[in-house]
This record gives C-alpha cells, sequence and structure tokens, in this order.
C-alpha cells in the first residue's frame, strides 16, 4: 500500500511536535531547524504527496536516483506551475564519487552537496562548478563516531580539511554534516553530535567559512530529537515521514 498525504501529514505534525519539545528541552527556537525529506525509499508519487504537504526541501543518497528524480520534478513542475508556491530544491545526502560529480552539478536545483569529506573530491566539485560558471553550496562530513565508518574525514583532520575547502573559489562551505552510528538508544548518537557542533563551533570562531558558515546536518528518524537538542539545525529525515 502506498503511502496517502494524511499518512505524511500525520508524521509531518509529529516531527514537528517533537522538534518543539526538543527545542523547549534545549533553550533553542525551532525557527532554525530546517528539514530535508530524504525520499530515497519511496516512490516519486511520494515525493509529490511531499510537496502537497508544503515540503520542499528533498534529498536523496544515490547519484543516479537524484539525477532521475530531479528531472521527473521538471515535469511535474511544468505541470503545476501555478500551483505550487515554494521552491524545490535537492540535497545531495550521500557519499559522492568523483567520477560521478558532473551529474550532481547538472541537477536543476541543486540546494547543496552535504558529504564532502576528501581534498580530491573537493577539487573535483570545485573545477568542474567553475567551468560551468556555478557557485556549488557543500558542508563538509565528518567521522564523529568512535567506530569504524567509511565515510566523512576523521575528526582531527577536519579543521585543516575546512580551510581548505572553504578556500575554492566556486565552492561555499556552509557548515558540517554527520552520520550518526546506527543504535537502538538514541542517546547513543549523542556524543557524536556533541563532537560534530564543538567543531562547528572552533571553526565559526576561526571564520572558517565565514558567513556562509551556519548549516549542522545532523540527526535522521532514530536520533533527531537528540540532535535538534545538540545543536542541529537542519534535519534528514526518511522513514519517519513515510512510515
Ligand atoms: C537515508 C538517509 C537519511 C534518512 O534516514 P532515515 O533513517 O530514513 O530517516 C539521512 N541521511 C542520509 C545520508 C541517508 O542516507
Amino acid at each position: 500500500m502506498g503511502v496517502t498525504r494524511a499518512k505524511i501529514e500525520a508524521n509531518l505534525s509529529r516531527i514537528r511536535d517533537n522538534v518543539a519539545d526538543a527545542c523547549a528541552r534545549s533553550g533553542r527556537d525551532p525557527e532554525g531547524i530546517g528539514l530535508v525529506a530524504v525520499t530515497k525509499a519511496v516512490d516519486f508519487d511520494a515525493v509529490k504527496l511531499l510537496l502537497d504537504a508544503g515540503v520542499t526541501s528533498l534529498g536523496e543518497n544515490r547519484v543516479q536516483q537524484l539525477v532521475e528524480r530531479a528531472d521527473a520534478m521538471e515535469d511535474h513542475l511544468a505541470r503545476r506551475r501555478n500551483e505550487l508556491p515554494a521552491p524545490v530544491a535537492w540535497h545531495m545526502v550521500g557519499h559522492l564519487q568523483r567520477n560521478k560529480v558532473r551529474h550532481v552539478l547538472d541537477v536543476p536545483r541543486l540546494a547543496m552537496i552535504h558529504s564532502v569529506d576528501s581534498l580530491r573530491l573537493a577539487e573535483e566539485i570545485s573545477s568542474r562548478a567553475g567551468r560551468a560558471g556555478q557557485t556549488v553550496r557543500v558542508l563538509m562530513e565528518v567521522n564523529c563516531s568512535q567506530e569504524e565508518q567509511k565515510h566523512g574525514v576523521a575528526v582531527g583532520a577536519a579543521t585543516h580539511l575546512a580551510e581548505m575547502i572553504a578556500g575554492f573559489e566556486s565552492l561555499r562551505l556552509c557548515g558540517l554534516m554527520t552520520m550518526a552510528p546506527l543504535v537502538d538508544d538514541p542517546e547513543n548518537a549523542r556524543a557524536s553530535f556533541a563532537r560534530l557542533r564543538e567543531l562547528f563551533e572552533e571553526m565559526q570562531a576561526e571564520k572558517i567559512g565565514g558567513d556562509d558558515f551556519r548549516v549542522l546536518s545532523m540527526g535522521m528518524s532514530q536520533d533527531y530529537p537528540v540532535a535538534v537538542e545538540e545543536g542541529a539545525t537542519l534535519l534528514r529525515i526518511g522513514t519517519a515521514l513515510f512510515e
């Protein structure tokens, strides 16, 4: 059975309630927290329902699906030009290989790449973007968990890499992203989020990225209330929107 608009709206209001509660616990303003709907596990009909429910920041974690969806979205928007008020924007949230960068840069309404974690990847994005006359907003992905994880720069190397990324002509370093380890108890994700926030504040104090450097992308379906308590400004939520 496909997901319905009513289901999505009920889930959205539950997520907003949980975010508001987490904000109340931590003295934050819910206005400062955005949501990227990660649509990797649902079909395009569900993506359209998200738009109907007012969600316009969409995320995918694989290049091919991102490209296909963004194209399908252009057709959809062309048909519904006068009905959809807010602008749609796409976020690439998953690991990105250098040989796929050019496809991502072709995506219409690309908002941000969340997963820049090496100098070579940053170089590739910047040089291709430069040639195309584009400026690309990126986040640097940091591996904040103790356990082995494939992606993200190590905490100890993060500041140096952030300085380099911020220096590229055609990139705007807008902040940091982390994936917490998959754990049964969301409390176990807290240390990773706190670590990312510390790094973020250190970098802000050093003026890395300048005024653009404002985004802390952390928190998924399992752990977003904890991420909010620890300072997240952008949540990436999939499952909790659709189930
Ligand atoms: C799938 C995914 C999410 C969302 O995960 P859920 O547990 O479905 O909320 C967030 N970030 C990234 C990078 C993902 O791949």
